[in-house]
């Protein structure tokens, strides 16, 4: 299974591609599109997310997906439900302090998914690098017996990484986000060690993009997502950076 917003994009697709090959050749491969109203924090972009219908499907029959979900929000909810699935660790820093229940929805849309569908495994992508841990452990803790098969972040030429959400950029804005890139892969190339310092650059760099606005750029461990103050194997710099209305994420291991 490949859950997804839509507005499905190479990275998607190599998602599905990884989902087919880890299926095998009489495995079935199912994708979700569902913009999850949870996962959006009030004041953010759930109404003018991107829905092309149309396609999205040229994508998922060009793929050759076995099963398209795309449920409307009042299939998933009850007007009056209240019971969600809360990771209360991992979830703190980074987007989570951000975007206060953000993941709280996502956590509990993925365990409705899995339920719905008990695929034998799931596809995420490393792009949403703290996603991807917060729902390994969520598996973990809830004894899902569903596998968590990460996928590398597909980019456009200039290293943008690919996201739903490139498409509200102005040109302007567009021109300057590939500094995101740059600047990470500055980082995992400098030799220092003091997480301040490498931080230091980061903002100086980004933030020498006149349209660049960084929301955070933190250094944690990969599997803890705590802290660190100095770089280690399995460090991440993790970062988001608005681009006038627009968040873009993105994160590189160092060290
Ligand atoms: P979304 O539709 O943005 O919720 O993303 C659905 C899945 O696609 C998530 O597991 C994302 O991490 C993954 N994804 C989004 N962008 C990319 C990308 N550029 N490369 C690889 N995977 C991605």
């Amino acid at each position: 299974m490949v859950p997804t917003m839509g507005a499905l994009h190479a990275g998607h697709v190599s998602l599905i591609r990884l989902a087919r090959d880890h299926a095998g050749p009489d495995g079935e491969v199912a994708v979700s599109i569902f913009v999850n109203p949870l996962q959006f924090e009030p004041g953010s972009d759930f109404s003018r997310y991107p829905r092309p219908e149309k396609a999205d499907d040229e994508v998922c029959g060009a793929e050759r997906v076995d099963l398209l979900f795309r449920p409307l929000p009042n299939e998933m909810y009850a007007e009056d439900r209240s019971t969600f699935v809360e990771e209360t660790s991992l979830s703190e820093r980074l987007c989570g302090a951000s975007r206060p229940g953000h993941f709280r929805g996502v956590c509990t849309v993925v365990t409705k998914l899995f339920h719905l569908f008990a695929p034998d495994a799931a596809v995420f992508g490393e792009k949403d690098f703290q996603q991807l841990a917060i729902i390994r452990r969520m598996v973990r803790d809830l004894d899902l017996a569903v596998e968590i098969i990460a996928g590398p972040t597909i980019r456009e030429a200039d290293g943008l990484a690919l996201s739903s959400r490139n498409q509200y950029l102005n040109p302007e804005e567009r021109a300057q986000a590939p500094v995101i890139r740059t600047t990470l892969v500055e980082a995992a190339r400098s030799t220092e060690k003091s997480a301040e310092a490498v931080l230091a650059a980061v903002h100086q760099k980004i933030e020498s993009a006149s349209l660049a606005r960084i929301d955070y750029a933190e250094i944690v461990g990969a599997d803890d997502l705590q802290p660190r103050l100095t770089i280690e194997p399995r460090s991440l710099l993790a970062v988001a950076v608005f681009f006038g209305r627009t968040r873009l994420i993105d994160n590189i291991l160092l060290g």
